[in-house]
């Protein structure tokens, strides 16, 4: 069967290969699932792979097959082909999307939350010693694979990238508990990316205003976006994040998704006292900065402020997405999709999905459509 891969090590090196079908028997104690892809999103990820810059993929992997090259492909869509006997959660038909992460060797890959491990190698399904899903078929088990309801399908490629936003802002939540009451009302969040206009919708259903903040001046069809879903749109070319911060922060909540490691000093000087500011920001750079480190730190001492860092989801964040996803279309009706801004029809036209993820102009979500819905 057709995948689209690159050669380990090798710098735009993406490219049409074959790869054997998997078969059901690769995953032991009969819990396989056979599933048909349907759509994959791309993003910086595998942009970054291609070009070398990120993570240790492609490399020589540890992989059972010792292979030279790693299939890409981490934001899946498909439907189940068929189950392993020991499979009664899912059936032949639904539809799912699989987590990215597997376990690697910590404690905490061992309790199930290998989103969390402290291992310095993740074990990444099309990122990192793991071959993706921009291939016809992949086999997992049922125990990474979740199920996505019909009434959402249309917008289910998208559930991958939201479950980053749905963990990062869980957590914040989750570390607000020291508040015992908190009750957060303003947030900001910084790029309007698809994880910045995910972020905005997830904090516009938990009931917060929100300000999102990123390059481009209107009119900008993602700020409409955001302006669609009762938030605000400013452009850092207009405004600093501070003064921003002073019109209308300051934020009880920052959801940092700009790709652009020096905003994240800005950020904390927008945080409120109390507030608690999430950075999901991959950057593979060398960027460094001068900042004003006494003000920042006194400012989070004195305002109790707290900063955390988040990557992957586990298991616990598809199923949040999925909910979110019902959510959003109950309360915002067809705007998910209007970020599937740029389907590829087809594995053999890698090289023009590729194109598109580099260079297409107001491009949100470039995808590839491997089979129809
Ligand atoms: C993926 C995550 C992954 C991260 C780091 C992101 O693009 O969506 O699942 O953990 O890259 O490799
Ligand atoms: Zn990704």
């Amino acid at each position: 069967m057709k995948a689209i891969a690159v050669i380990a090590g090798r710098q735009n090196s993406v490219h049409l290969t074959e790869v054997p079908k998997p078969s059901l028997d690769e995953v032991p104690d009969g819990r396989g699932v056979l599933v048909r892809v349907l759509r994959v999103g791309v993003d910086g990820t595998d942009r970054e792979i291609n070009a070398a810059e990120y993570g240790t993929a492609p490399r020589v992997c540890n992989a059972p097959e010792g292979c030279n090259f790693l299939v890409l492909g981490h934001e899946s869509f498909g439907r189940v082909e068929a189950v392993g006997p020991k499979v009664h959660e899912l059936k032949r038909g639904d539809y799912v999307v699989a987590t990215v992460r597997r376990p690697g060797t910590s404690f905490y890959d061992a309790i199930g939350t290998p989103d969390m491990t402290t291992d310095d190698v993740y074990f990444e399904r099309g990122i990192n010693c793991l071959h993706g899903f921009l291939t016809e078929y992949y086999v997992d088990n049922a125990d990474n694979i979740v199920q996505v309801p019909q009434r959402v399908a249309s917008v289910g490629v998208l559930l991958e990238p939201l479950t980053v936003v749905e963990k990062g802002i869980a957590q914040a939540y989750e570390i607000q508990r020291r508040m015992r009451i908190w009750r957060p009302r303003r947030a900001a969040v910084i790029g309007a990316g698809t994880i910045g206009l995910l972020a905005t919708l997830v904090l516009r259903l938990r009931g917060l205003q929100v300000t999102a903040f990123a390059k481009t001046v209107k009119p900008y069809r993602n700020a409409e976006l955001i302006e669609e879903i009762g938030a605000q749109y400013l452009s850092s070319e207009q405004v600093s994040f501070q003064s921003a911060a002073a019109a209308h922060g300051p934020f009880d909540l920052i959801f940092e998704a700009s790709g652009y490691s020096p905003l994240v000093f800005e950020a904390m000087q927008g945080l409120a006292k109390n507030g608690v500011l999430v950075l999901a920001s991959v950057t593979g750079g060398n960027k460094t900065v001068e900042v004003p480190a006494d003000r920042l730190n006194l400012g989070f001492v004195l305002g109790n402020k707290v900063m955390v860092g988040t990557v992957n989801a586990g298991r616990e964040y598809f199923e949040m997405g999925v909910r979110d996803m019902s959510h959003a279309e109950a309360s915002y009706a067809g705007w998910l999709g209007k970020l599937l801004t740029h389907p590829v029809k087809g594995l053999e036209n890698w090289a023009e999905l590729f194109e598109k993820l580099t260079s297409a102009k107001g491009a949100i979500k470039v995808f590839c459509e491997v089979a129809s819905l």
